[in-house]
């Protein structure tokens, strides 16, 4: 298992000019569909690490879930669409922003090749994978994991039902210790497609677009 470190001391929000932020975090995810636990996760890991800025980067094509067995066979959904979800899911929460970057740069998502193009963006900035306990153990499996250890701090997020998945050896993390949401994609797919609600897992917004393009065997 990897080695935890304590949080260390904030940045601050009130120093920091709102087109500068210095503290900047990356959930990146396939948000098929983006849902609340997503959200309160964003919001949790904003406050207690003071960030600035969390982005929500909608993986092009994620490569890890999209193999088999995975997303494709059940049918991926397009990436301007899981866009449009996240940008509902987020809006009105300070500091917390959708980002097409993987979608512009095509292929497989890489997080290594995310993160040097945030460096480019915001330079000087530190940034922050956010990460769910239950992706945590599998940071080795990732493409050229030197590079996502040199260019950001890791943050676990225990995710409820997965609690206690952590990394690997010889990587350093953060916990974020936050009570989040027992909430999963998968599940609200398998509500959607048996005429469920979903109300209480997902945004209104991210539910009326569902709806409105008949997602997941949506009945519209
Ligand atoms: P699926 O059910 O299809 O596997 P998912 O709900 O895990 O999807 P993703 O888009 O794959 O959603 O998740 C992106 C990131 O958000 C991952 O790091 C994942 O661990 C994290 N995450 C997902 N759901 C939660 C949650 N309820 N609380 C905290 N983190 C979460």
């Amino acid at each position: 298992m990897g080695v935890r470190r304590r949080i260390g001391p904030a940045g601050s929000l009130i120093d920091v000019p709102g087109n500068n932020p210095r503290r900047i975090g990356v959930l990146g995810g396939t948000f098929d569909p983006p849902h609340n636990g997503h959200v309160l996760a964003g919001i949790e890991a904003r406050d207690r690490l003071k960030l600035d800025l969390v982005l929500f980067t909608v993986a092009n094509d994620p490569w890890q879930k999209t193999g088999v067995g995975g997303l494709r066979e059940a049918g991926l959904t397009r990436a301007e669409l899981r866009l449009s979800m996240v940008e509902a899911a987020v809006e009105g929460h300070r500091g917390l922003q959708a980002d097409d970057l993987e979608m512009q740069r095509g292929g497989p998502t890489y997080t290594a090749d995310t993160l040097i193009e945030l460096e480019g963006r915001y330079p000087g900035a530190n940034l922050f994978v956010l990460i769910g306990s239950d992706v945590a153990s599998a940071l080795d499996s990732w493409i050229r994991p030197d590079e996502v250890r040199r260019h950001a701090t890791i943050v676990v997020m225990d995710r409820p039902g997965h609690d206690g998945g952590r990394p690997p050896n010889g990587w350093s993390y953060e916990l974020l210790e936050a009570p989040l949401l027992e909430v999963s994609a998968i599940d609200i797919r398998s509500k959607v497609g048996s005429g469920l609600p979903i109300d209480a897992q997902v945004p209104v917004g991210v539910a009326d677009l569902i709806d409105q393009h008949g997602l997941y065997g949506a009945q519209r």
